[in-house]
């Protein structure tokens, strides 16, 4: 794994995959642009994730909700009362400082004074107008988690698909935090995109439901390929619990600056629904929610034995995509020094992470009957649908291959003079992680190809 964050910040620009925002002017803090490789490994996490929580399972159904919604939706979460973090200013150095961890030191860590405010209360949603007009009341805020458009169309989902508990509602998209102190590179920015799942359970089997997802998580990043030794459980109490919350436990790796959450498994029980139903008196509702003046539906499903209307349970598992992102870069980060003396920087990604599936390299630039089969075998390829596959025609295979072990592609794929003379027009196989080249009548490429993904 990668030792340092700078090793990473480094190659990811270097090869594409991650860009600072706004970069020719300067920056822009807590903001990153994923280059054209960052983009493809970014999606195939999106669809592993998809793939594992929806398709995989028969009980959950997938949502996209707007960005931008109603106030009141951040009124009645409690986002707009409590979704705070404590900050203090530093009389010295004129900095803001995010205070959770210098609750007992009361040092600025970024010039060492002392001379720093008490904690005061700073909300990380960012504010925002809606609509020609700007009044007291035109305002709204980005979503600071994707949670809440799975609550509010709880009974959209439920109408229209007939679900009965237990079921979840899965959704991956951006959320938005004014973070005080944004740092470390993607692990924490001020636009981020997170992947959760709400899942709805009765009363009473929500610890049961809280306690397997916790596991099938963990699972799931191990099959991302986090090696298990950089995975911790970390349970989460006290004043540090949402405010929704029952109990958490987040899930951590071991980022390059230190074991850090990278999903947060929450028991949010009844809160959620609870708060934004309408006619809250009908129900028994166990969270302590404000009083809802606004919401116009019933979030309660029927629960057919008891014959009775109630408000589920929600367990939530809540991962952000940029720290999974991080955290697959971090794993998959290796430097080998080779039987020659020299090292090379490999990604190790899984093959399904992979940005780019397969690169197809013809030997000689410019040997039309090379470059006519390269281009074809890219094309058959390419319609098996497992994602990017490359023809890269630079001429230089060696510098192919140092190229694509750095930006961990698989398979690497040569076309020479033996291709289009030699019977069954033979290529060059070359493995990513163990460097072994085998032969491959062309033919045969697709079925190899498939069976080293599919597998
Ligand atoms: P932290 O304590 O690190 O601020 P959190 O407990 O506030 O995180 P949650 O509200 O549980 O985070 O959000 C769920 C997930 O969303 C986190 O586990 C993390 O992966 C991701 N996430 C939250 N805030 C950020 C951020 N500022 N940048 C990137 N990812 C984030």
């Amino acid at each position: 794994p990668a030792k340092t964050m700078d090793e990473l910040v480094s190659l990811c620009k270097r090869r594409g995959f991650i860009f600072q925002g706004s970069e020719i002017y300067g920056g822009m803090q807590g903001a990153y642009d994923y280059g054209p490789l960052g983009i493809e490994l970014k999606n195939n996490l999106k669809a592993a994730w998809w793939r594992s929580m929806v398709y995989e399972r028969d009980d959950v159904e997938g949502l996209d909700a707007a960005i931008v919604q109603n106030k009141h939706v951040y009124k009645y979460s409690g986002h707009e009362d409590t979704f705070t973090d404590p900050m203090v200013d530093c009389h010295e150095c004129k900095s803001r400082l995010r205070a959770d961890h210098m609750k007992d030191i009361k040092v600025c860590d970024n010039c060492g004074s002392t001379n720093v405010t008490e904690p005061r209360d700073f909300n990380l949603m960012f504010k925002t107008n809606v609509g020609p007009m700007v009044n007291e009341d035109s305002y709204t805020y980005l979503r600071p988690e994707t949670a809440q458009g799975i609550f509010t169309n709880f009974k959209n989902v439920v109408d229209s698909t007939s679900r009965t508990l237990p079921f979840g509602i899965a959704q991956i998209g951006k959320s938005f935090r004014n973070e005080i102190t944004p740092r470390n590179f993607i692990f924490r920015v001020r636009e981020f995109e997170q992947m959760e799942l709400e899942f709805f359970c009765k009363p009473g089997e929500d610890e049961k439901w809280h306690e397997f997802w916790v596991g099938a998580r963990k699972q799931w990043w191990l099959d991302q390929g986090l090696a298990e030794e950089n995975i911790q459980f970390e349970y989460v109490t006290g004043d540090d619990l949402s405010h929704y919350s029952k109990s958490t436990v987040d899930i951590l790796y071991k980022f390059p600056h230190g074991f850090e959450e990278l999903e947060g498994v929450a028991n949010r029980t009844d809160y959620d629904l609870g708060s934004h139903t309408k006619a809250q008196d009908e129900f028994d509702i166990t969270a302590k929610v404000k009083k809802n003046e606004h919401s116009t539906a019933k979030l309660a499903i029927r629960d057919l034995e008891a014959n009775k209307w109630e408000i589920p349970f929600c367990i939530e598992p809540s991962a952000g995509l940029d720290r999974g992102l991080l955290a697959v870069m971090t794993e998959a980060y290796t430097e080998e020094e080779l039987p020659n003396g020299s090292t090379r920087t490999v990604l190790k990604f899984k093959p399904h992470l992979a940005p780019i599936k397969v690169a197809i390299m013809p030997l000689k630039k410019n040997k039309p009957e090379i470059v006519a089969l390269a281009k074809e075998l890219k094309n058959k390829l390419q319609k098996l649908g497992l994602g990017r596959i490359l023809y890269e025609n630079t001429g230089n295979v060696g510098k192919g291959y140092r190229r694509h072990d750095e930006v961990g592609t698989p398979i690497c794929v040569t076309v020479d003079f033996d291709s289009i003379e030699k019977e069954g027009a033979p290529v060059t196989v070359r493995d990513r992680d163990t460097m072994e080249q085998i032969v491959v009548n062309a033919a045969d490429l697709p079925a190899y190809v498939i069976n080293y993904f599919i597998n």
